[in-house]
């Protein structure tokens, strides 16, 4: 085992006569930080589907965490992968709470009708004083903001004890103070648990510093790649999204366009 958690050789995905990934490699290694970065429609939603098993591959091939993916084995894939999204709406009349909500995360390792055991009870208690939301975990989860709610998201998916992250657009639809804080709660995670993190944004704002190599797509490609530091150049990124937008580093990377 060479540390590469994930190895994607030529993907090419499409959906009827859409191509979504038109021949896409990709390699990970355990631990890395990648923020995957490209305009709309680029293909990066399409990216995680193959990571996580949900895409069927009409070419190439997926190796993710030692096994070659295949709708066979999606859901033995997704129990070791946690996945976070953008802020859904729940319904208020739901009723769950937050608690609740982030021990579902834990019955992919538990298996069904099992009970949580005292040990991931406390797991749940600590991952909730983690993301900052102790003081909400009897509320129902239809009664929280988008940045709560990302909290509880974030929670469920480490209390999945997850060997990867999937982050797809989580700050998307948060105002800025949120999408800071949300930022800050990624990176702190990452400094601790080290866990193999794959970071999908449109928006440069809220791709986190924390990020070890940035993945650049465009029309279902990866267009390039490289550390933040050879690829975030206001060249670069002009030619990526077609416009003028200077990049500024400051707790994530600053988008405004010149126009
Ligand atoms: P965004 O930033 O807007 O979320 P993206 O880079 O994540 O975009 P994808 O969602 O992967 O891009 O979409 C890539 C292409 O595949 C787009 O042209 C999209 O219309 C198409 N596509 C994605 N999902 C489906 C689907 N379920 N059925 C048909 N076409 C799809």
């Amino acid at each position: 085992m060479d540390g590469t958690v994930i190895r994607l050789k030529d993907a090419v995905v499409s959906y009827r006569e859409d191509v979504a990934l038109e021949g896409v490699s990709l390699e990970v290694v355990r631990g890395e930080f990648v923020g995957v970065i490209g305009p709309n429609g680029a293909g990066k939603t399409t990216l995680l589907t193959v990571i996580n098993g949900l895409a069927r591959l009409v070419h190439g091939e997926a190796w993710v965490l030692g096994m070659r993916v295949d709708r066979r084995n999606g859901i033995e894939l997704r129990k070791r992968i946690g996945y976070v999204a953008q802020v859904e709406n729940i319904d208020p009349r739901l009723p769950i709470s937050v608690r609740e909500t982030v021990l579902v995360g834990c019955y992919g390792r538990l298996g069904f009708l099992r009970r949580p055991t005292t040990v991931q009870r406390k797991m749940v208690d600590g991952l909730l004083e983690l993301v900052g939301i102790s003081h909400l975990a009897e509320r129902p989860i239809g009664h929280l903001s988008g940045g709560e709610y990302q909290r509880v998201a974030i929670a469920r998916a480490l209390a999945q004890q997850p060997e990867i992250l999937l982050l797809d657009e989580p700050t998307a639809s948060l105002d800025p103070p949120a999408q800071k804080d949300i930022l800050s709660l990624v990176r702190l995670i990452h400094a601790q648990q080290h866990i193999t993190t794959i970071y999908v944004t449109h928006d440069l704002r809220t791709l986190p510093s924390v990020c070890q190599r940035v993945v650049m797509m465009k029309g279902g490609r990866i267009w390039r790649e490289g550390s933040p530091e050879e690829v975030l150049s206001a060249e670069v990124l002009a030619e990526l999204y077609g416009a003028q937008l200077p990049v500024e580093p400051d707790g994530g990377w600053s988008m405004r366009s010149s126009q």
